[in-house]
């Protein structure tokens, strides 16, 4: 989760408000200083965070005049709404941007200063438009760095994604021209054009960026942005504005940067939208980002909507492996072997097998690393319980995987029954020999065995409580 510091503090704020026995003034004064506090700590500018501050009190004020004073719950829930709303809209520019549209070429071009994450951003972009079907390539119009090209080459290929570039070239104009009707010719749908950063917001690449714009007619120019800039992000963003406009932004380096939340709103106040948040140096580390669903995961509340689209994601990449599991679901017959190569998903960071994972993220253990992406999507997950890096994560589910290697294919595919010695009366009563051979064969311990099979067990028992179409979802409701 990005800016997991903020959020916390946020969520602490309104907890606290929770927990008043009374509301009045003071109380919303208490709480609003800790909220401006976690704002300004994450580097919002000063004067936003007054107004913020000013308009909740408004709001409330306005609302209670008119309403049942005596009622503490009336009140909690209305300061709640007021900082929702002042939140959502302290990060909503209010305009909507361009959605590329499959059938027709898209011509993306991205622009910003050198080490921002430009071509990083690029590869990144072409993957998660590829993944939901549109056909995708870059062209790589950075003649200024020694190397671009390379990088391009390199990300592009393990992308596998189609790429343009020219080691002999040296006009970015001309590169760009070629690359853009080239990929126009070949029918792509997401054409990404990279462009050459600077150290510094010089005359020359501005210039630049004007005459490819000109070359390529981009239907869409994204400035990208480092979140570390914090509410520089503002004076960066309109430096570049008054040279060549463009219709969105991505801000990277959204992870492990407590400046976010600055260049956040720094951005929405120069009235761009942003479109997505850069959050890690991989291929998949990239958020869409909308207003409401972002402070949404911020405060804890989840993002219903982000989730379904995900959903959709995933099972229009592979309806077969989605109607295999939804069966198995559904008839509540989810093996040990399932369960592993879940695990195993996770670790790819490929979450083909989503409603299994869905059911499974009321385990602490899933909830670490990547799948917490996921995880904080979903309504009334508490924040605590997607701390933790992903490094944690990644171990512990290799310790998963090595437990269940030393598993026999008998084992792998049972209901995992047969690790349990049961009493007469069919209840368990201890474990089998089974559980201590596969710790040793695993240099693991008896406990950790019998650990995974005790989440292993609470996985499919959910699974089965939802069989059915969809009944994935009833559960996590039946969940919160
Ligand atoms: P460019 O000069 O703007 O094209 O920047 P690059 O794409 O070469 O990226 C510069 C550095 O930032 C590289 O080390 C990237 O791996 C890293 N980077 C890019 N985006 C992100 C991000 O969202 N998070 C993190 N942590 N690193 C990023």
């Amino acid at each position: 989760m990005v800016l997991t510091d903020l959020g916390r503090k946020l969520n602490a704020a309104l907890s606290s408000l929770n927990r008043a026995p009374v509301v009045d003034e003071k109380v919303l004064d208490a709480t609003l200083k800790e909220i401006t506090a976690a704002l300004l700590e994450s580097d919002v500018n000063v004067k936003l965070v007054a107004s913020l501050r000013q308009k909740v009190k408004a709001k409330v004020k306005a609302a209670l005049d008119g309403s049942d004073k005596s009622k503490d719950s009336n009140r909690k829930s209305l300061i709640q709404k007021a900082v929702f709303d002042e939140l959502v809209h302290l990060v909503d520019p209010g305009i909507e941007p361009y959605k590329p549209k499959k059938g027709q070429p898209n011509v993306i071009m991205a622009v910003g200063l050198q080490g921002n994450g430009k071509t990083t951003t690029c590869t990144k972009l072409a993957v998660y438009y590829q993944k939901r079907g549109f056909k995708s390539c870059i062209v790589c119009a950075d003649t200024f760095r020694a190397g671009a090209f390379d990088q391009t080459r390199q990300s592009a290929t393990k992308a596998k994604v189609a790429y343009f570039g020219s080691y002999t070239e040296t006009d970015p104009v001309v590169i760009a021209a070629q690359g853009v009707v080239k990929f126009k010719k070949e029918r792509f749908d997401v054409i990404i054009v990279d462009t050459s950063g600077r150290h510094k917001q010089e005359s020359e690449l501005f210039q630049e960026m004007v005459q490819i714009s000109a070359a390529v007619k981009p239907n869409m120019t994204v400035l990208v942005l480092d979140a570390s800039i914090g509410q520089a992000a503002e004076a960066q963003s309109r430096a570049f504005k008054e040279s060549a406009d463009f219709g969105a932004i991505i801000v990277t380096k959204m992870d492990g940067h407590a400046k976010g939340g600055g260049a956040i709103s720094a951005v929405a106040a120069t009235k761009t939208p942003i479109i997505f948040l850069g959050v890690g140096e991989h291929l998949y580390d990239l958020d869409r980002f909308s207003p409401q669903p972002f402070i949404s995961k911020l405060l804890g509340l989840g993002d219903m909507q982000g989730l379904m689209e995900h959903m959709q994601d995933l099972a229009t990449q592979n309806p077969d492996k989605q109607k295999e599991m939804a069966k198995k679901l559904e008839e509540g017959k989810l093996s040990i072997r399932d369960w592993r190569e879940q695990i195993q998903n996770v670790m790819n960071m490929s979450v083909s097998d989503l409603p299994g994972l869905l059911i499974s993220t009321k385990f602490r253990f899933f909830l670490r690393g990547p799948i917490s992406k996921i995880a904080s999507m979903i309504p009334g997950l508490p924040q605590e319980l997607l701390a933790g890096s992903d490094e944690e994560g990644s171990l512990r589910m290799k310790r998963m995987i090595y437990i269940t290697d030393s598993m026999s294919a008998k084992e792998l595919d049972s209901d995992g029954s047969l690790f349990l010695e049961t009493g007469k009366d069919g209840k368990p009563v201890g474990l089998t020999w089974r559980v201590t051979r596969v710790a040793k064969g695993s240099g693991t311990s008896v406990r950790e065995v019998e650990e995974l099979l005790c989440q292993y067990r609470m996985m499919a028992q959910m699974a089965k409580q939802a069989g059915g179409k969809n009944g994935w979802l009833q559960a996590m409701q039946k969940m919160q």
